[in-house]
């Protein structure tokens, strides 16, 4: 079926006790065993079934195969949010003494997890400049275990060199991790170019309304764990009777990525998304392809807009002409180019100010991919507390505004940014 078929159908199967049309919320922490056998071929992985909301739920199940449909891939894990899908795919693979090559433009909460966080755990980043596939393959070495980059990068919203990048991995034999919470999968589908493991921050398009918090993980089912350098799938599980996961899994040895991460970081970590936002992000995705069109088609003439304003510097927009990564984006998103949009305001920090405290209609707040439109200025919100030398090497100027367009009518974003240019101008 085709997606947007799949958007609305895939995963669920009409209940025959109740034959409700629309998908159930499963609000329950736990599930009765038929009997003593049943409960222990549960535990020792012999039948697969729920055993308790940590690990899994009936709602969040169809949510899971939902998005493994729509991304192409083989199985999913949702979780709590974007965050911890992220940390669970990097330790579902690495141990102390690994290491990840990252692309240098990365979401800032990714940033500070790979900066601060993996580092305690004896896990080393490299961050290289994601705009040649080269200077990931410059930075693998033998400790070398993942391959990790977003679709489009942060601020400058260039489109990563997907098919470039993935020849990379599959030379070194390393998993190629795709945070691709920028472009849903009605715009791209990572897997399709050779990504191993595709993440979405649910919280953002997917869901599309604000309303909630998760994160998923999509694993394309086809990398290959027996490599003996994959510690973690080669060596015996002792909390699964010496289970090991590249070679004993059977049926389900192609999504042994997506079982383990369920069986070990999520079942001992605990980042288990909720029944009712299972439910939410579901709901969300019924309606993805329509908001995305949409989200696409207002983001590009917001763009164009911006372009040809006196108040404005430069524009960066993935489908607009001379934008960072322009040929990438012409190769890859053939649906529309979404609705995030960097801009510079003539006049630095106080018109930056200015033109955020002006805007009526578009919300000031942290978030992207709502359906309503967003704004942020970074340098003196999110990112207020570095310095001068670290905004420039994050590529945050003072005078950058970052617009989440949403699907209100055209002309009336188009006015409300009018008049905060203004009001910018005045107080410059
Ligand atoms: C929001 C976001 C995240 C983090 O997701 P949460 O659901 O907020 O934890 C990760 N990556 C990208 C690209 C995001 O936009």
């Amino acid at each position: 079926m085709k997606f947007e078929t799949q958007a609305l159908h895939a995963g669920h199967t009409i209940d025959q006790q109740t034959l409700s049309r629309a998908i159930p919320i499963h609000r329950t922490s736990s599930y009765v065993f038929r009997d003593t056998e049943h409960a222990a071929n549960l535990f020792a992985l012999k039948e697969l079934g729920n055993i308790y909301t940590r690990i899994g739920n009936p709602t969040q199940d169809i949510l899971e195969q939902r998005v493994a449909a729509i991304e192409g891939g083989a199985a999913a894990l949702a979780l709590s949010s974007g965050t911890s899908a992220i940390f669970y795919t990097i330790i579902n693979i690495c141990r102390q003494g690994d290491e990840v090559v990252a692309a240098n433009n990365l979401y800032g909460g990714t940033f500070s997890q790979f900066d601060s966080i993996l580092p305690q755990l004896g896990i080393t980043v490299r961050l290289v400049d994601s705009t040649d596939p080269a200077n990931f393959e410059a930075a693998v070495n033998e400790k070398t275990r993942v391959i990790y980059c977003e679709t489009l990068g942060n601020p400058a919203l260039n489109m990563i060199d997907m098919e470039g990048l993935a020849e990379v991995a599959q030379k070194h034999h390393l998993p190629l991790v795709v945070d691709s919470t920028f472009t849903p999968p009605c715009l791209f589908r990572p897997i399709d170019y050779g990504a191993d493991v595709v993440i979405h921050s649910l919280t953002k398009w997917m869901g599309g309304h604000g309303t909630g918090l998760g994160g998923i993980v999509v694993d394309a089912g086809k990398f290959d764990w027996t490599d003996s350098k994959f510690a973690l799938y080669n060596q015996p599980d002792n909390s699964y009777h010496g289970l090991r996961y590249a070679h004993d899994l059977g049926d389900l040895n192609p999504v042994a990525f997506a079982l383990r991460m369920r069986l070990v970081p999520l079942r001992n970590l605990g980042a288990c998304i909720s029944p009712d936002n299972s439910w939410l992000f579901l709901q969300g995705i019924e309606t993805l392809s329509l908001r995305m069109e949409r989200h696409s088609e207002n983001g590009y003439l917001v763009a164009d807009h911006l372009q040809g304003h006196p108040q404005v510097e430069w524009v960066h927009y993935p489908g607009l002409t001379g934008s960072p990564g322009y040929e990438n984006a012409l190769r890859y998103l053939k649906n529309g180019f979404g609705g995030m949009i960097a801009f510079g305001i003539r006049g630095g920090l106080e018109a930056g100010r200015a033109f955020i405290e002006s805007l009526k209609l578009i919300s000031h707040l942290a978030n992207v991919g709502d359906a309503k439109s967003l704004a942020i200025h970074p340098a003196s919100t999110t990112h207020s507390q570095l310095s001068g030398e670290q905004l420039q090497s994050a590529g945050i100027s003072a005078s950058l505004i970052r617009l989440s367009i949403g699907i209100e009518h055209i002309d009336d974003i188009r006015e409300d940014i009018d008049q905060a240019l203004v009001q910018a101008a005045q107080n410059a």
